[in-house]
């Protein structure tokens, strides 16, 4: 079940309107939000989307969790063994039907830009993976949501955000 309207943006590039991507499922909105108000913001709460890359929009039907790498530290560091056990078992789950579309992680910061840190896992990730998803998460004072931005990353840049809701 995907809930596209209500957080179809779209995004003005070049003079022309175009349609927002990718789409997200309210279950995997539901996955984050519950992690991040988990966290209570002391420290940064990740993990994967995943979901389907066959049509014309990528479709994140799950967010998955994955527990940081490094604990003892705020900043949030995908941990590669417990993100490819999890994939793995969401592809055998679904029988296929999922795969890996990208990553998130909060900033309890509220600062809605990649840390140099994250740059880097990104240029790393895109090296194994190509292209995919990245999201920062903040909480949003004006309205007590949630805040989530979505860059597709290709050649490891993060140029234009593809998606900005609230949820
Ligand atoms: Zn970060």
């Amino acid at each position: 079940m995907t809930h596209r309207e209500p957080y179809a943006i779209c995004i003005t590039k070049g003079g022309h309107l175009r349609k927002a991507e990718p789409v997200f499922c309210e279950a995997a909105l539901n996955v984050i939000r519950q992690a991040v108000r988990e966290s209570k913001l002391t420290y940064e709460a990740g993990g994967l989307f995943l979901g389907d890359r066959t049509g014309p929009e990528w479709t994140v039907r799950e967010a998955v969790i994955v527990p940081s790498a490094e604990r003892d530290r705020h900043a949030f560091v995908l941990d590669g063994l417990k993100a490819t056990q999890l994939l793995r078992e969401a592809e055998v789950r679904s029988e296929g039907a999922l795969s890996f579309l990208g990553i998130w992680h909060s900033h309890v910061t509220g600062i809605m830009r990649f840390s140099e840190m994250d740059r880097e896992a990104n240029r790393k990730l895109y090296e194994q993976t190509g292209i995919f998803l990245s999201a920062l998460v903040v909480s949003c004072p004006e309205n007590g949501k949630l805040r989530m931005t979505v860059w597709k990353i290709e050649e490891g840049n993060a140029d234009e955000a593809v998606r900005i809701m609230d949820f």
